[in-house]
């Protein structure tokens, strides 16, 4: 698995920004707009399990079929590559960046993401990802289990109506068809699943900035985020401890 960015811009600070939350808090453009005004890699842990979901339908695999997606697991090959035109998806060497945002894959996704040796295939690559620092991971887990000593952690969220609005606006965007109303049924049911499996919950963690999107705008949103990211840096600065292992 891979991670190619060519624009990081230099930078003397090595921390692991952490944004977790529900579907359709906005996360993904949060983060990609944050890493940017930080000159970080952006790491959307996503788009990640949902190549691996997209290629559990490919191949006519059972989401629940743990030796299935064990062997799976073994050879499974994705890439994220940062374009002027956002982040490209590969899986097995396949360009999937659309197909991996359809309703079904959505719905697909959760049950893919619950499987032990998904999670533990996914958690060993992101962490690789984003040891040196100067990253940001979006995803569920990022504050809680994939980086629990995350110097920067942000848990974003917004109610459910206005998320589910939020990712009906994006489907149509993309020239996806889909139904408001079971937009927004399907990001809530999509919270549930993600909150309630064994491995690796979605869950706030106790330290994380707790972030409500409801009423704020995207700049309102990164402008705060930007200020706790830099308030960070500026004290790991002051400790002169480059390597990420701040005490707090
Ligand atoms: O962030 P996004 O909505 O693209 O994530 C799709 C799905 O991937 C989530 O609903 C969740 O089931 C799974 N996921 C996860 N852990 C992460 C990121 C995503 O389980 N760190």
């Amino acid at each position: 698995m891979t991670m190619k960015n060519t624009s990081l811009k230099n930078s003397n600070h090595s921390l692991v920004v952490a944004i977790d939350g529900p579907a359709g808090a906005g996360k993904s453009t949060i983060s990609t707009r944050l890493a940017e005004m930080l000159g970080y890699l952006y790491i959307d842990t996503g788009a990640m399990y949902r190549a691996v979901a997209y290629l559990v339908a490919q191949r006519g695999l059972n989401p629940e079929d743990e030796p299935a997606l064990n062997i799976l697991c073994r050879e499974l090959q994705i890439d994220l590559v940062a374009t002027d035109d956002g982040l490209k998806v590969y899986a097995m060497g396949e360009d999937v960046s659309r197909q991996i945002r359809t309703p079904e894959i959505s719905q697909l996704t959760p049950r893919v993401a619950a499987s032990p040796a998904v999670r533990f295939c996914l958690l060993r690559e992101q962490r690789k990802l984003g040891e040196q620092g100067r990253v940001v991971l979006e995803g569920r887990d990022i504050g809680t289990v994939v980086f629990p000593d995350a110097q920067v952690k942000f848990f974003l969220c917004a109610s459910a109506e206005e998320r589910g609005r939020r990712r009906y606006a994006e489907l149509q965007q993309k020239g996806i068809e889909a139904d408001l109303e079971k937009t927004i049924a399907a990001v809530s049911e999509r919270d549930l699943a993600d909150m309630n499996r064994a491995q690796a919950p979605l869950k706030q963690a106790t330290d994380a900035v707790v972030v409500d999107s409801t009423r704020m705008t995207i700049d309102e949103v990164l402008a705060l985020m930007e200020r706790v990211v830099r308030e960070r840096e500026r004290t790991d600065g002051e400790i002169g401890d480059k390597s990420g292992t701040v005490e707090k």
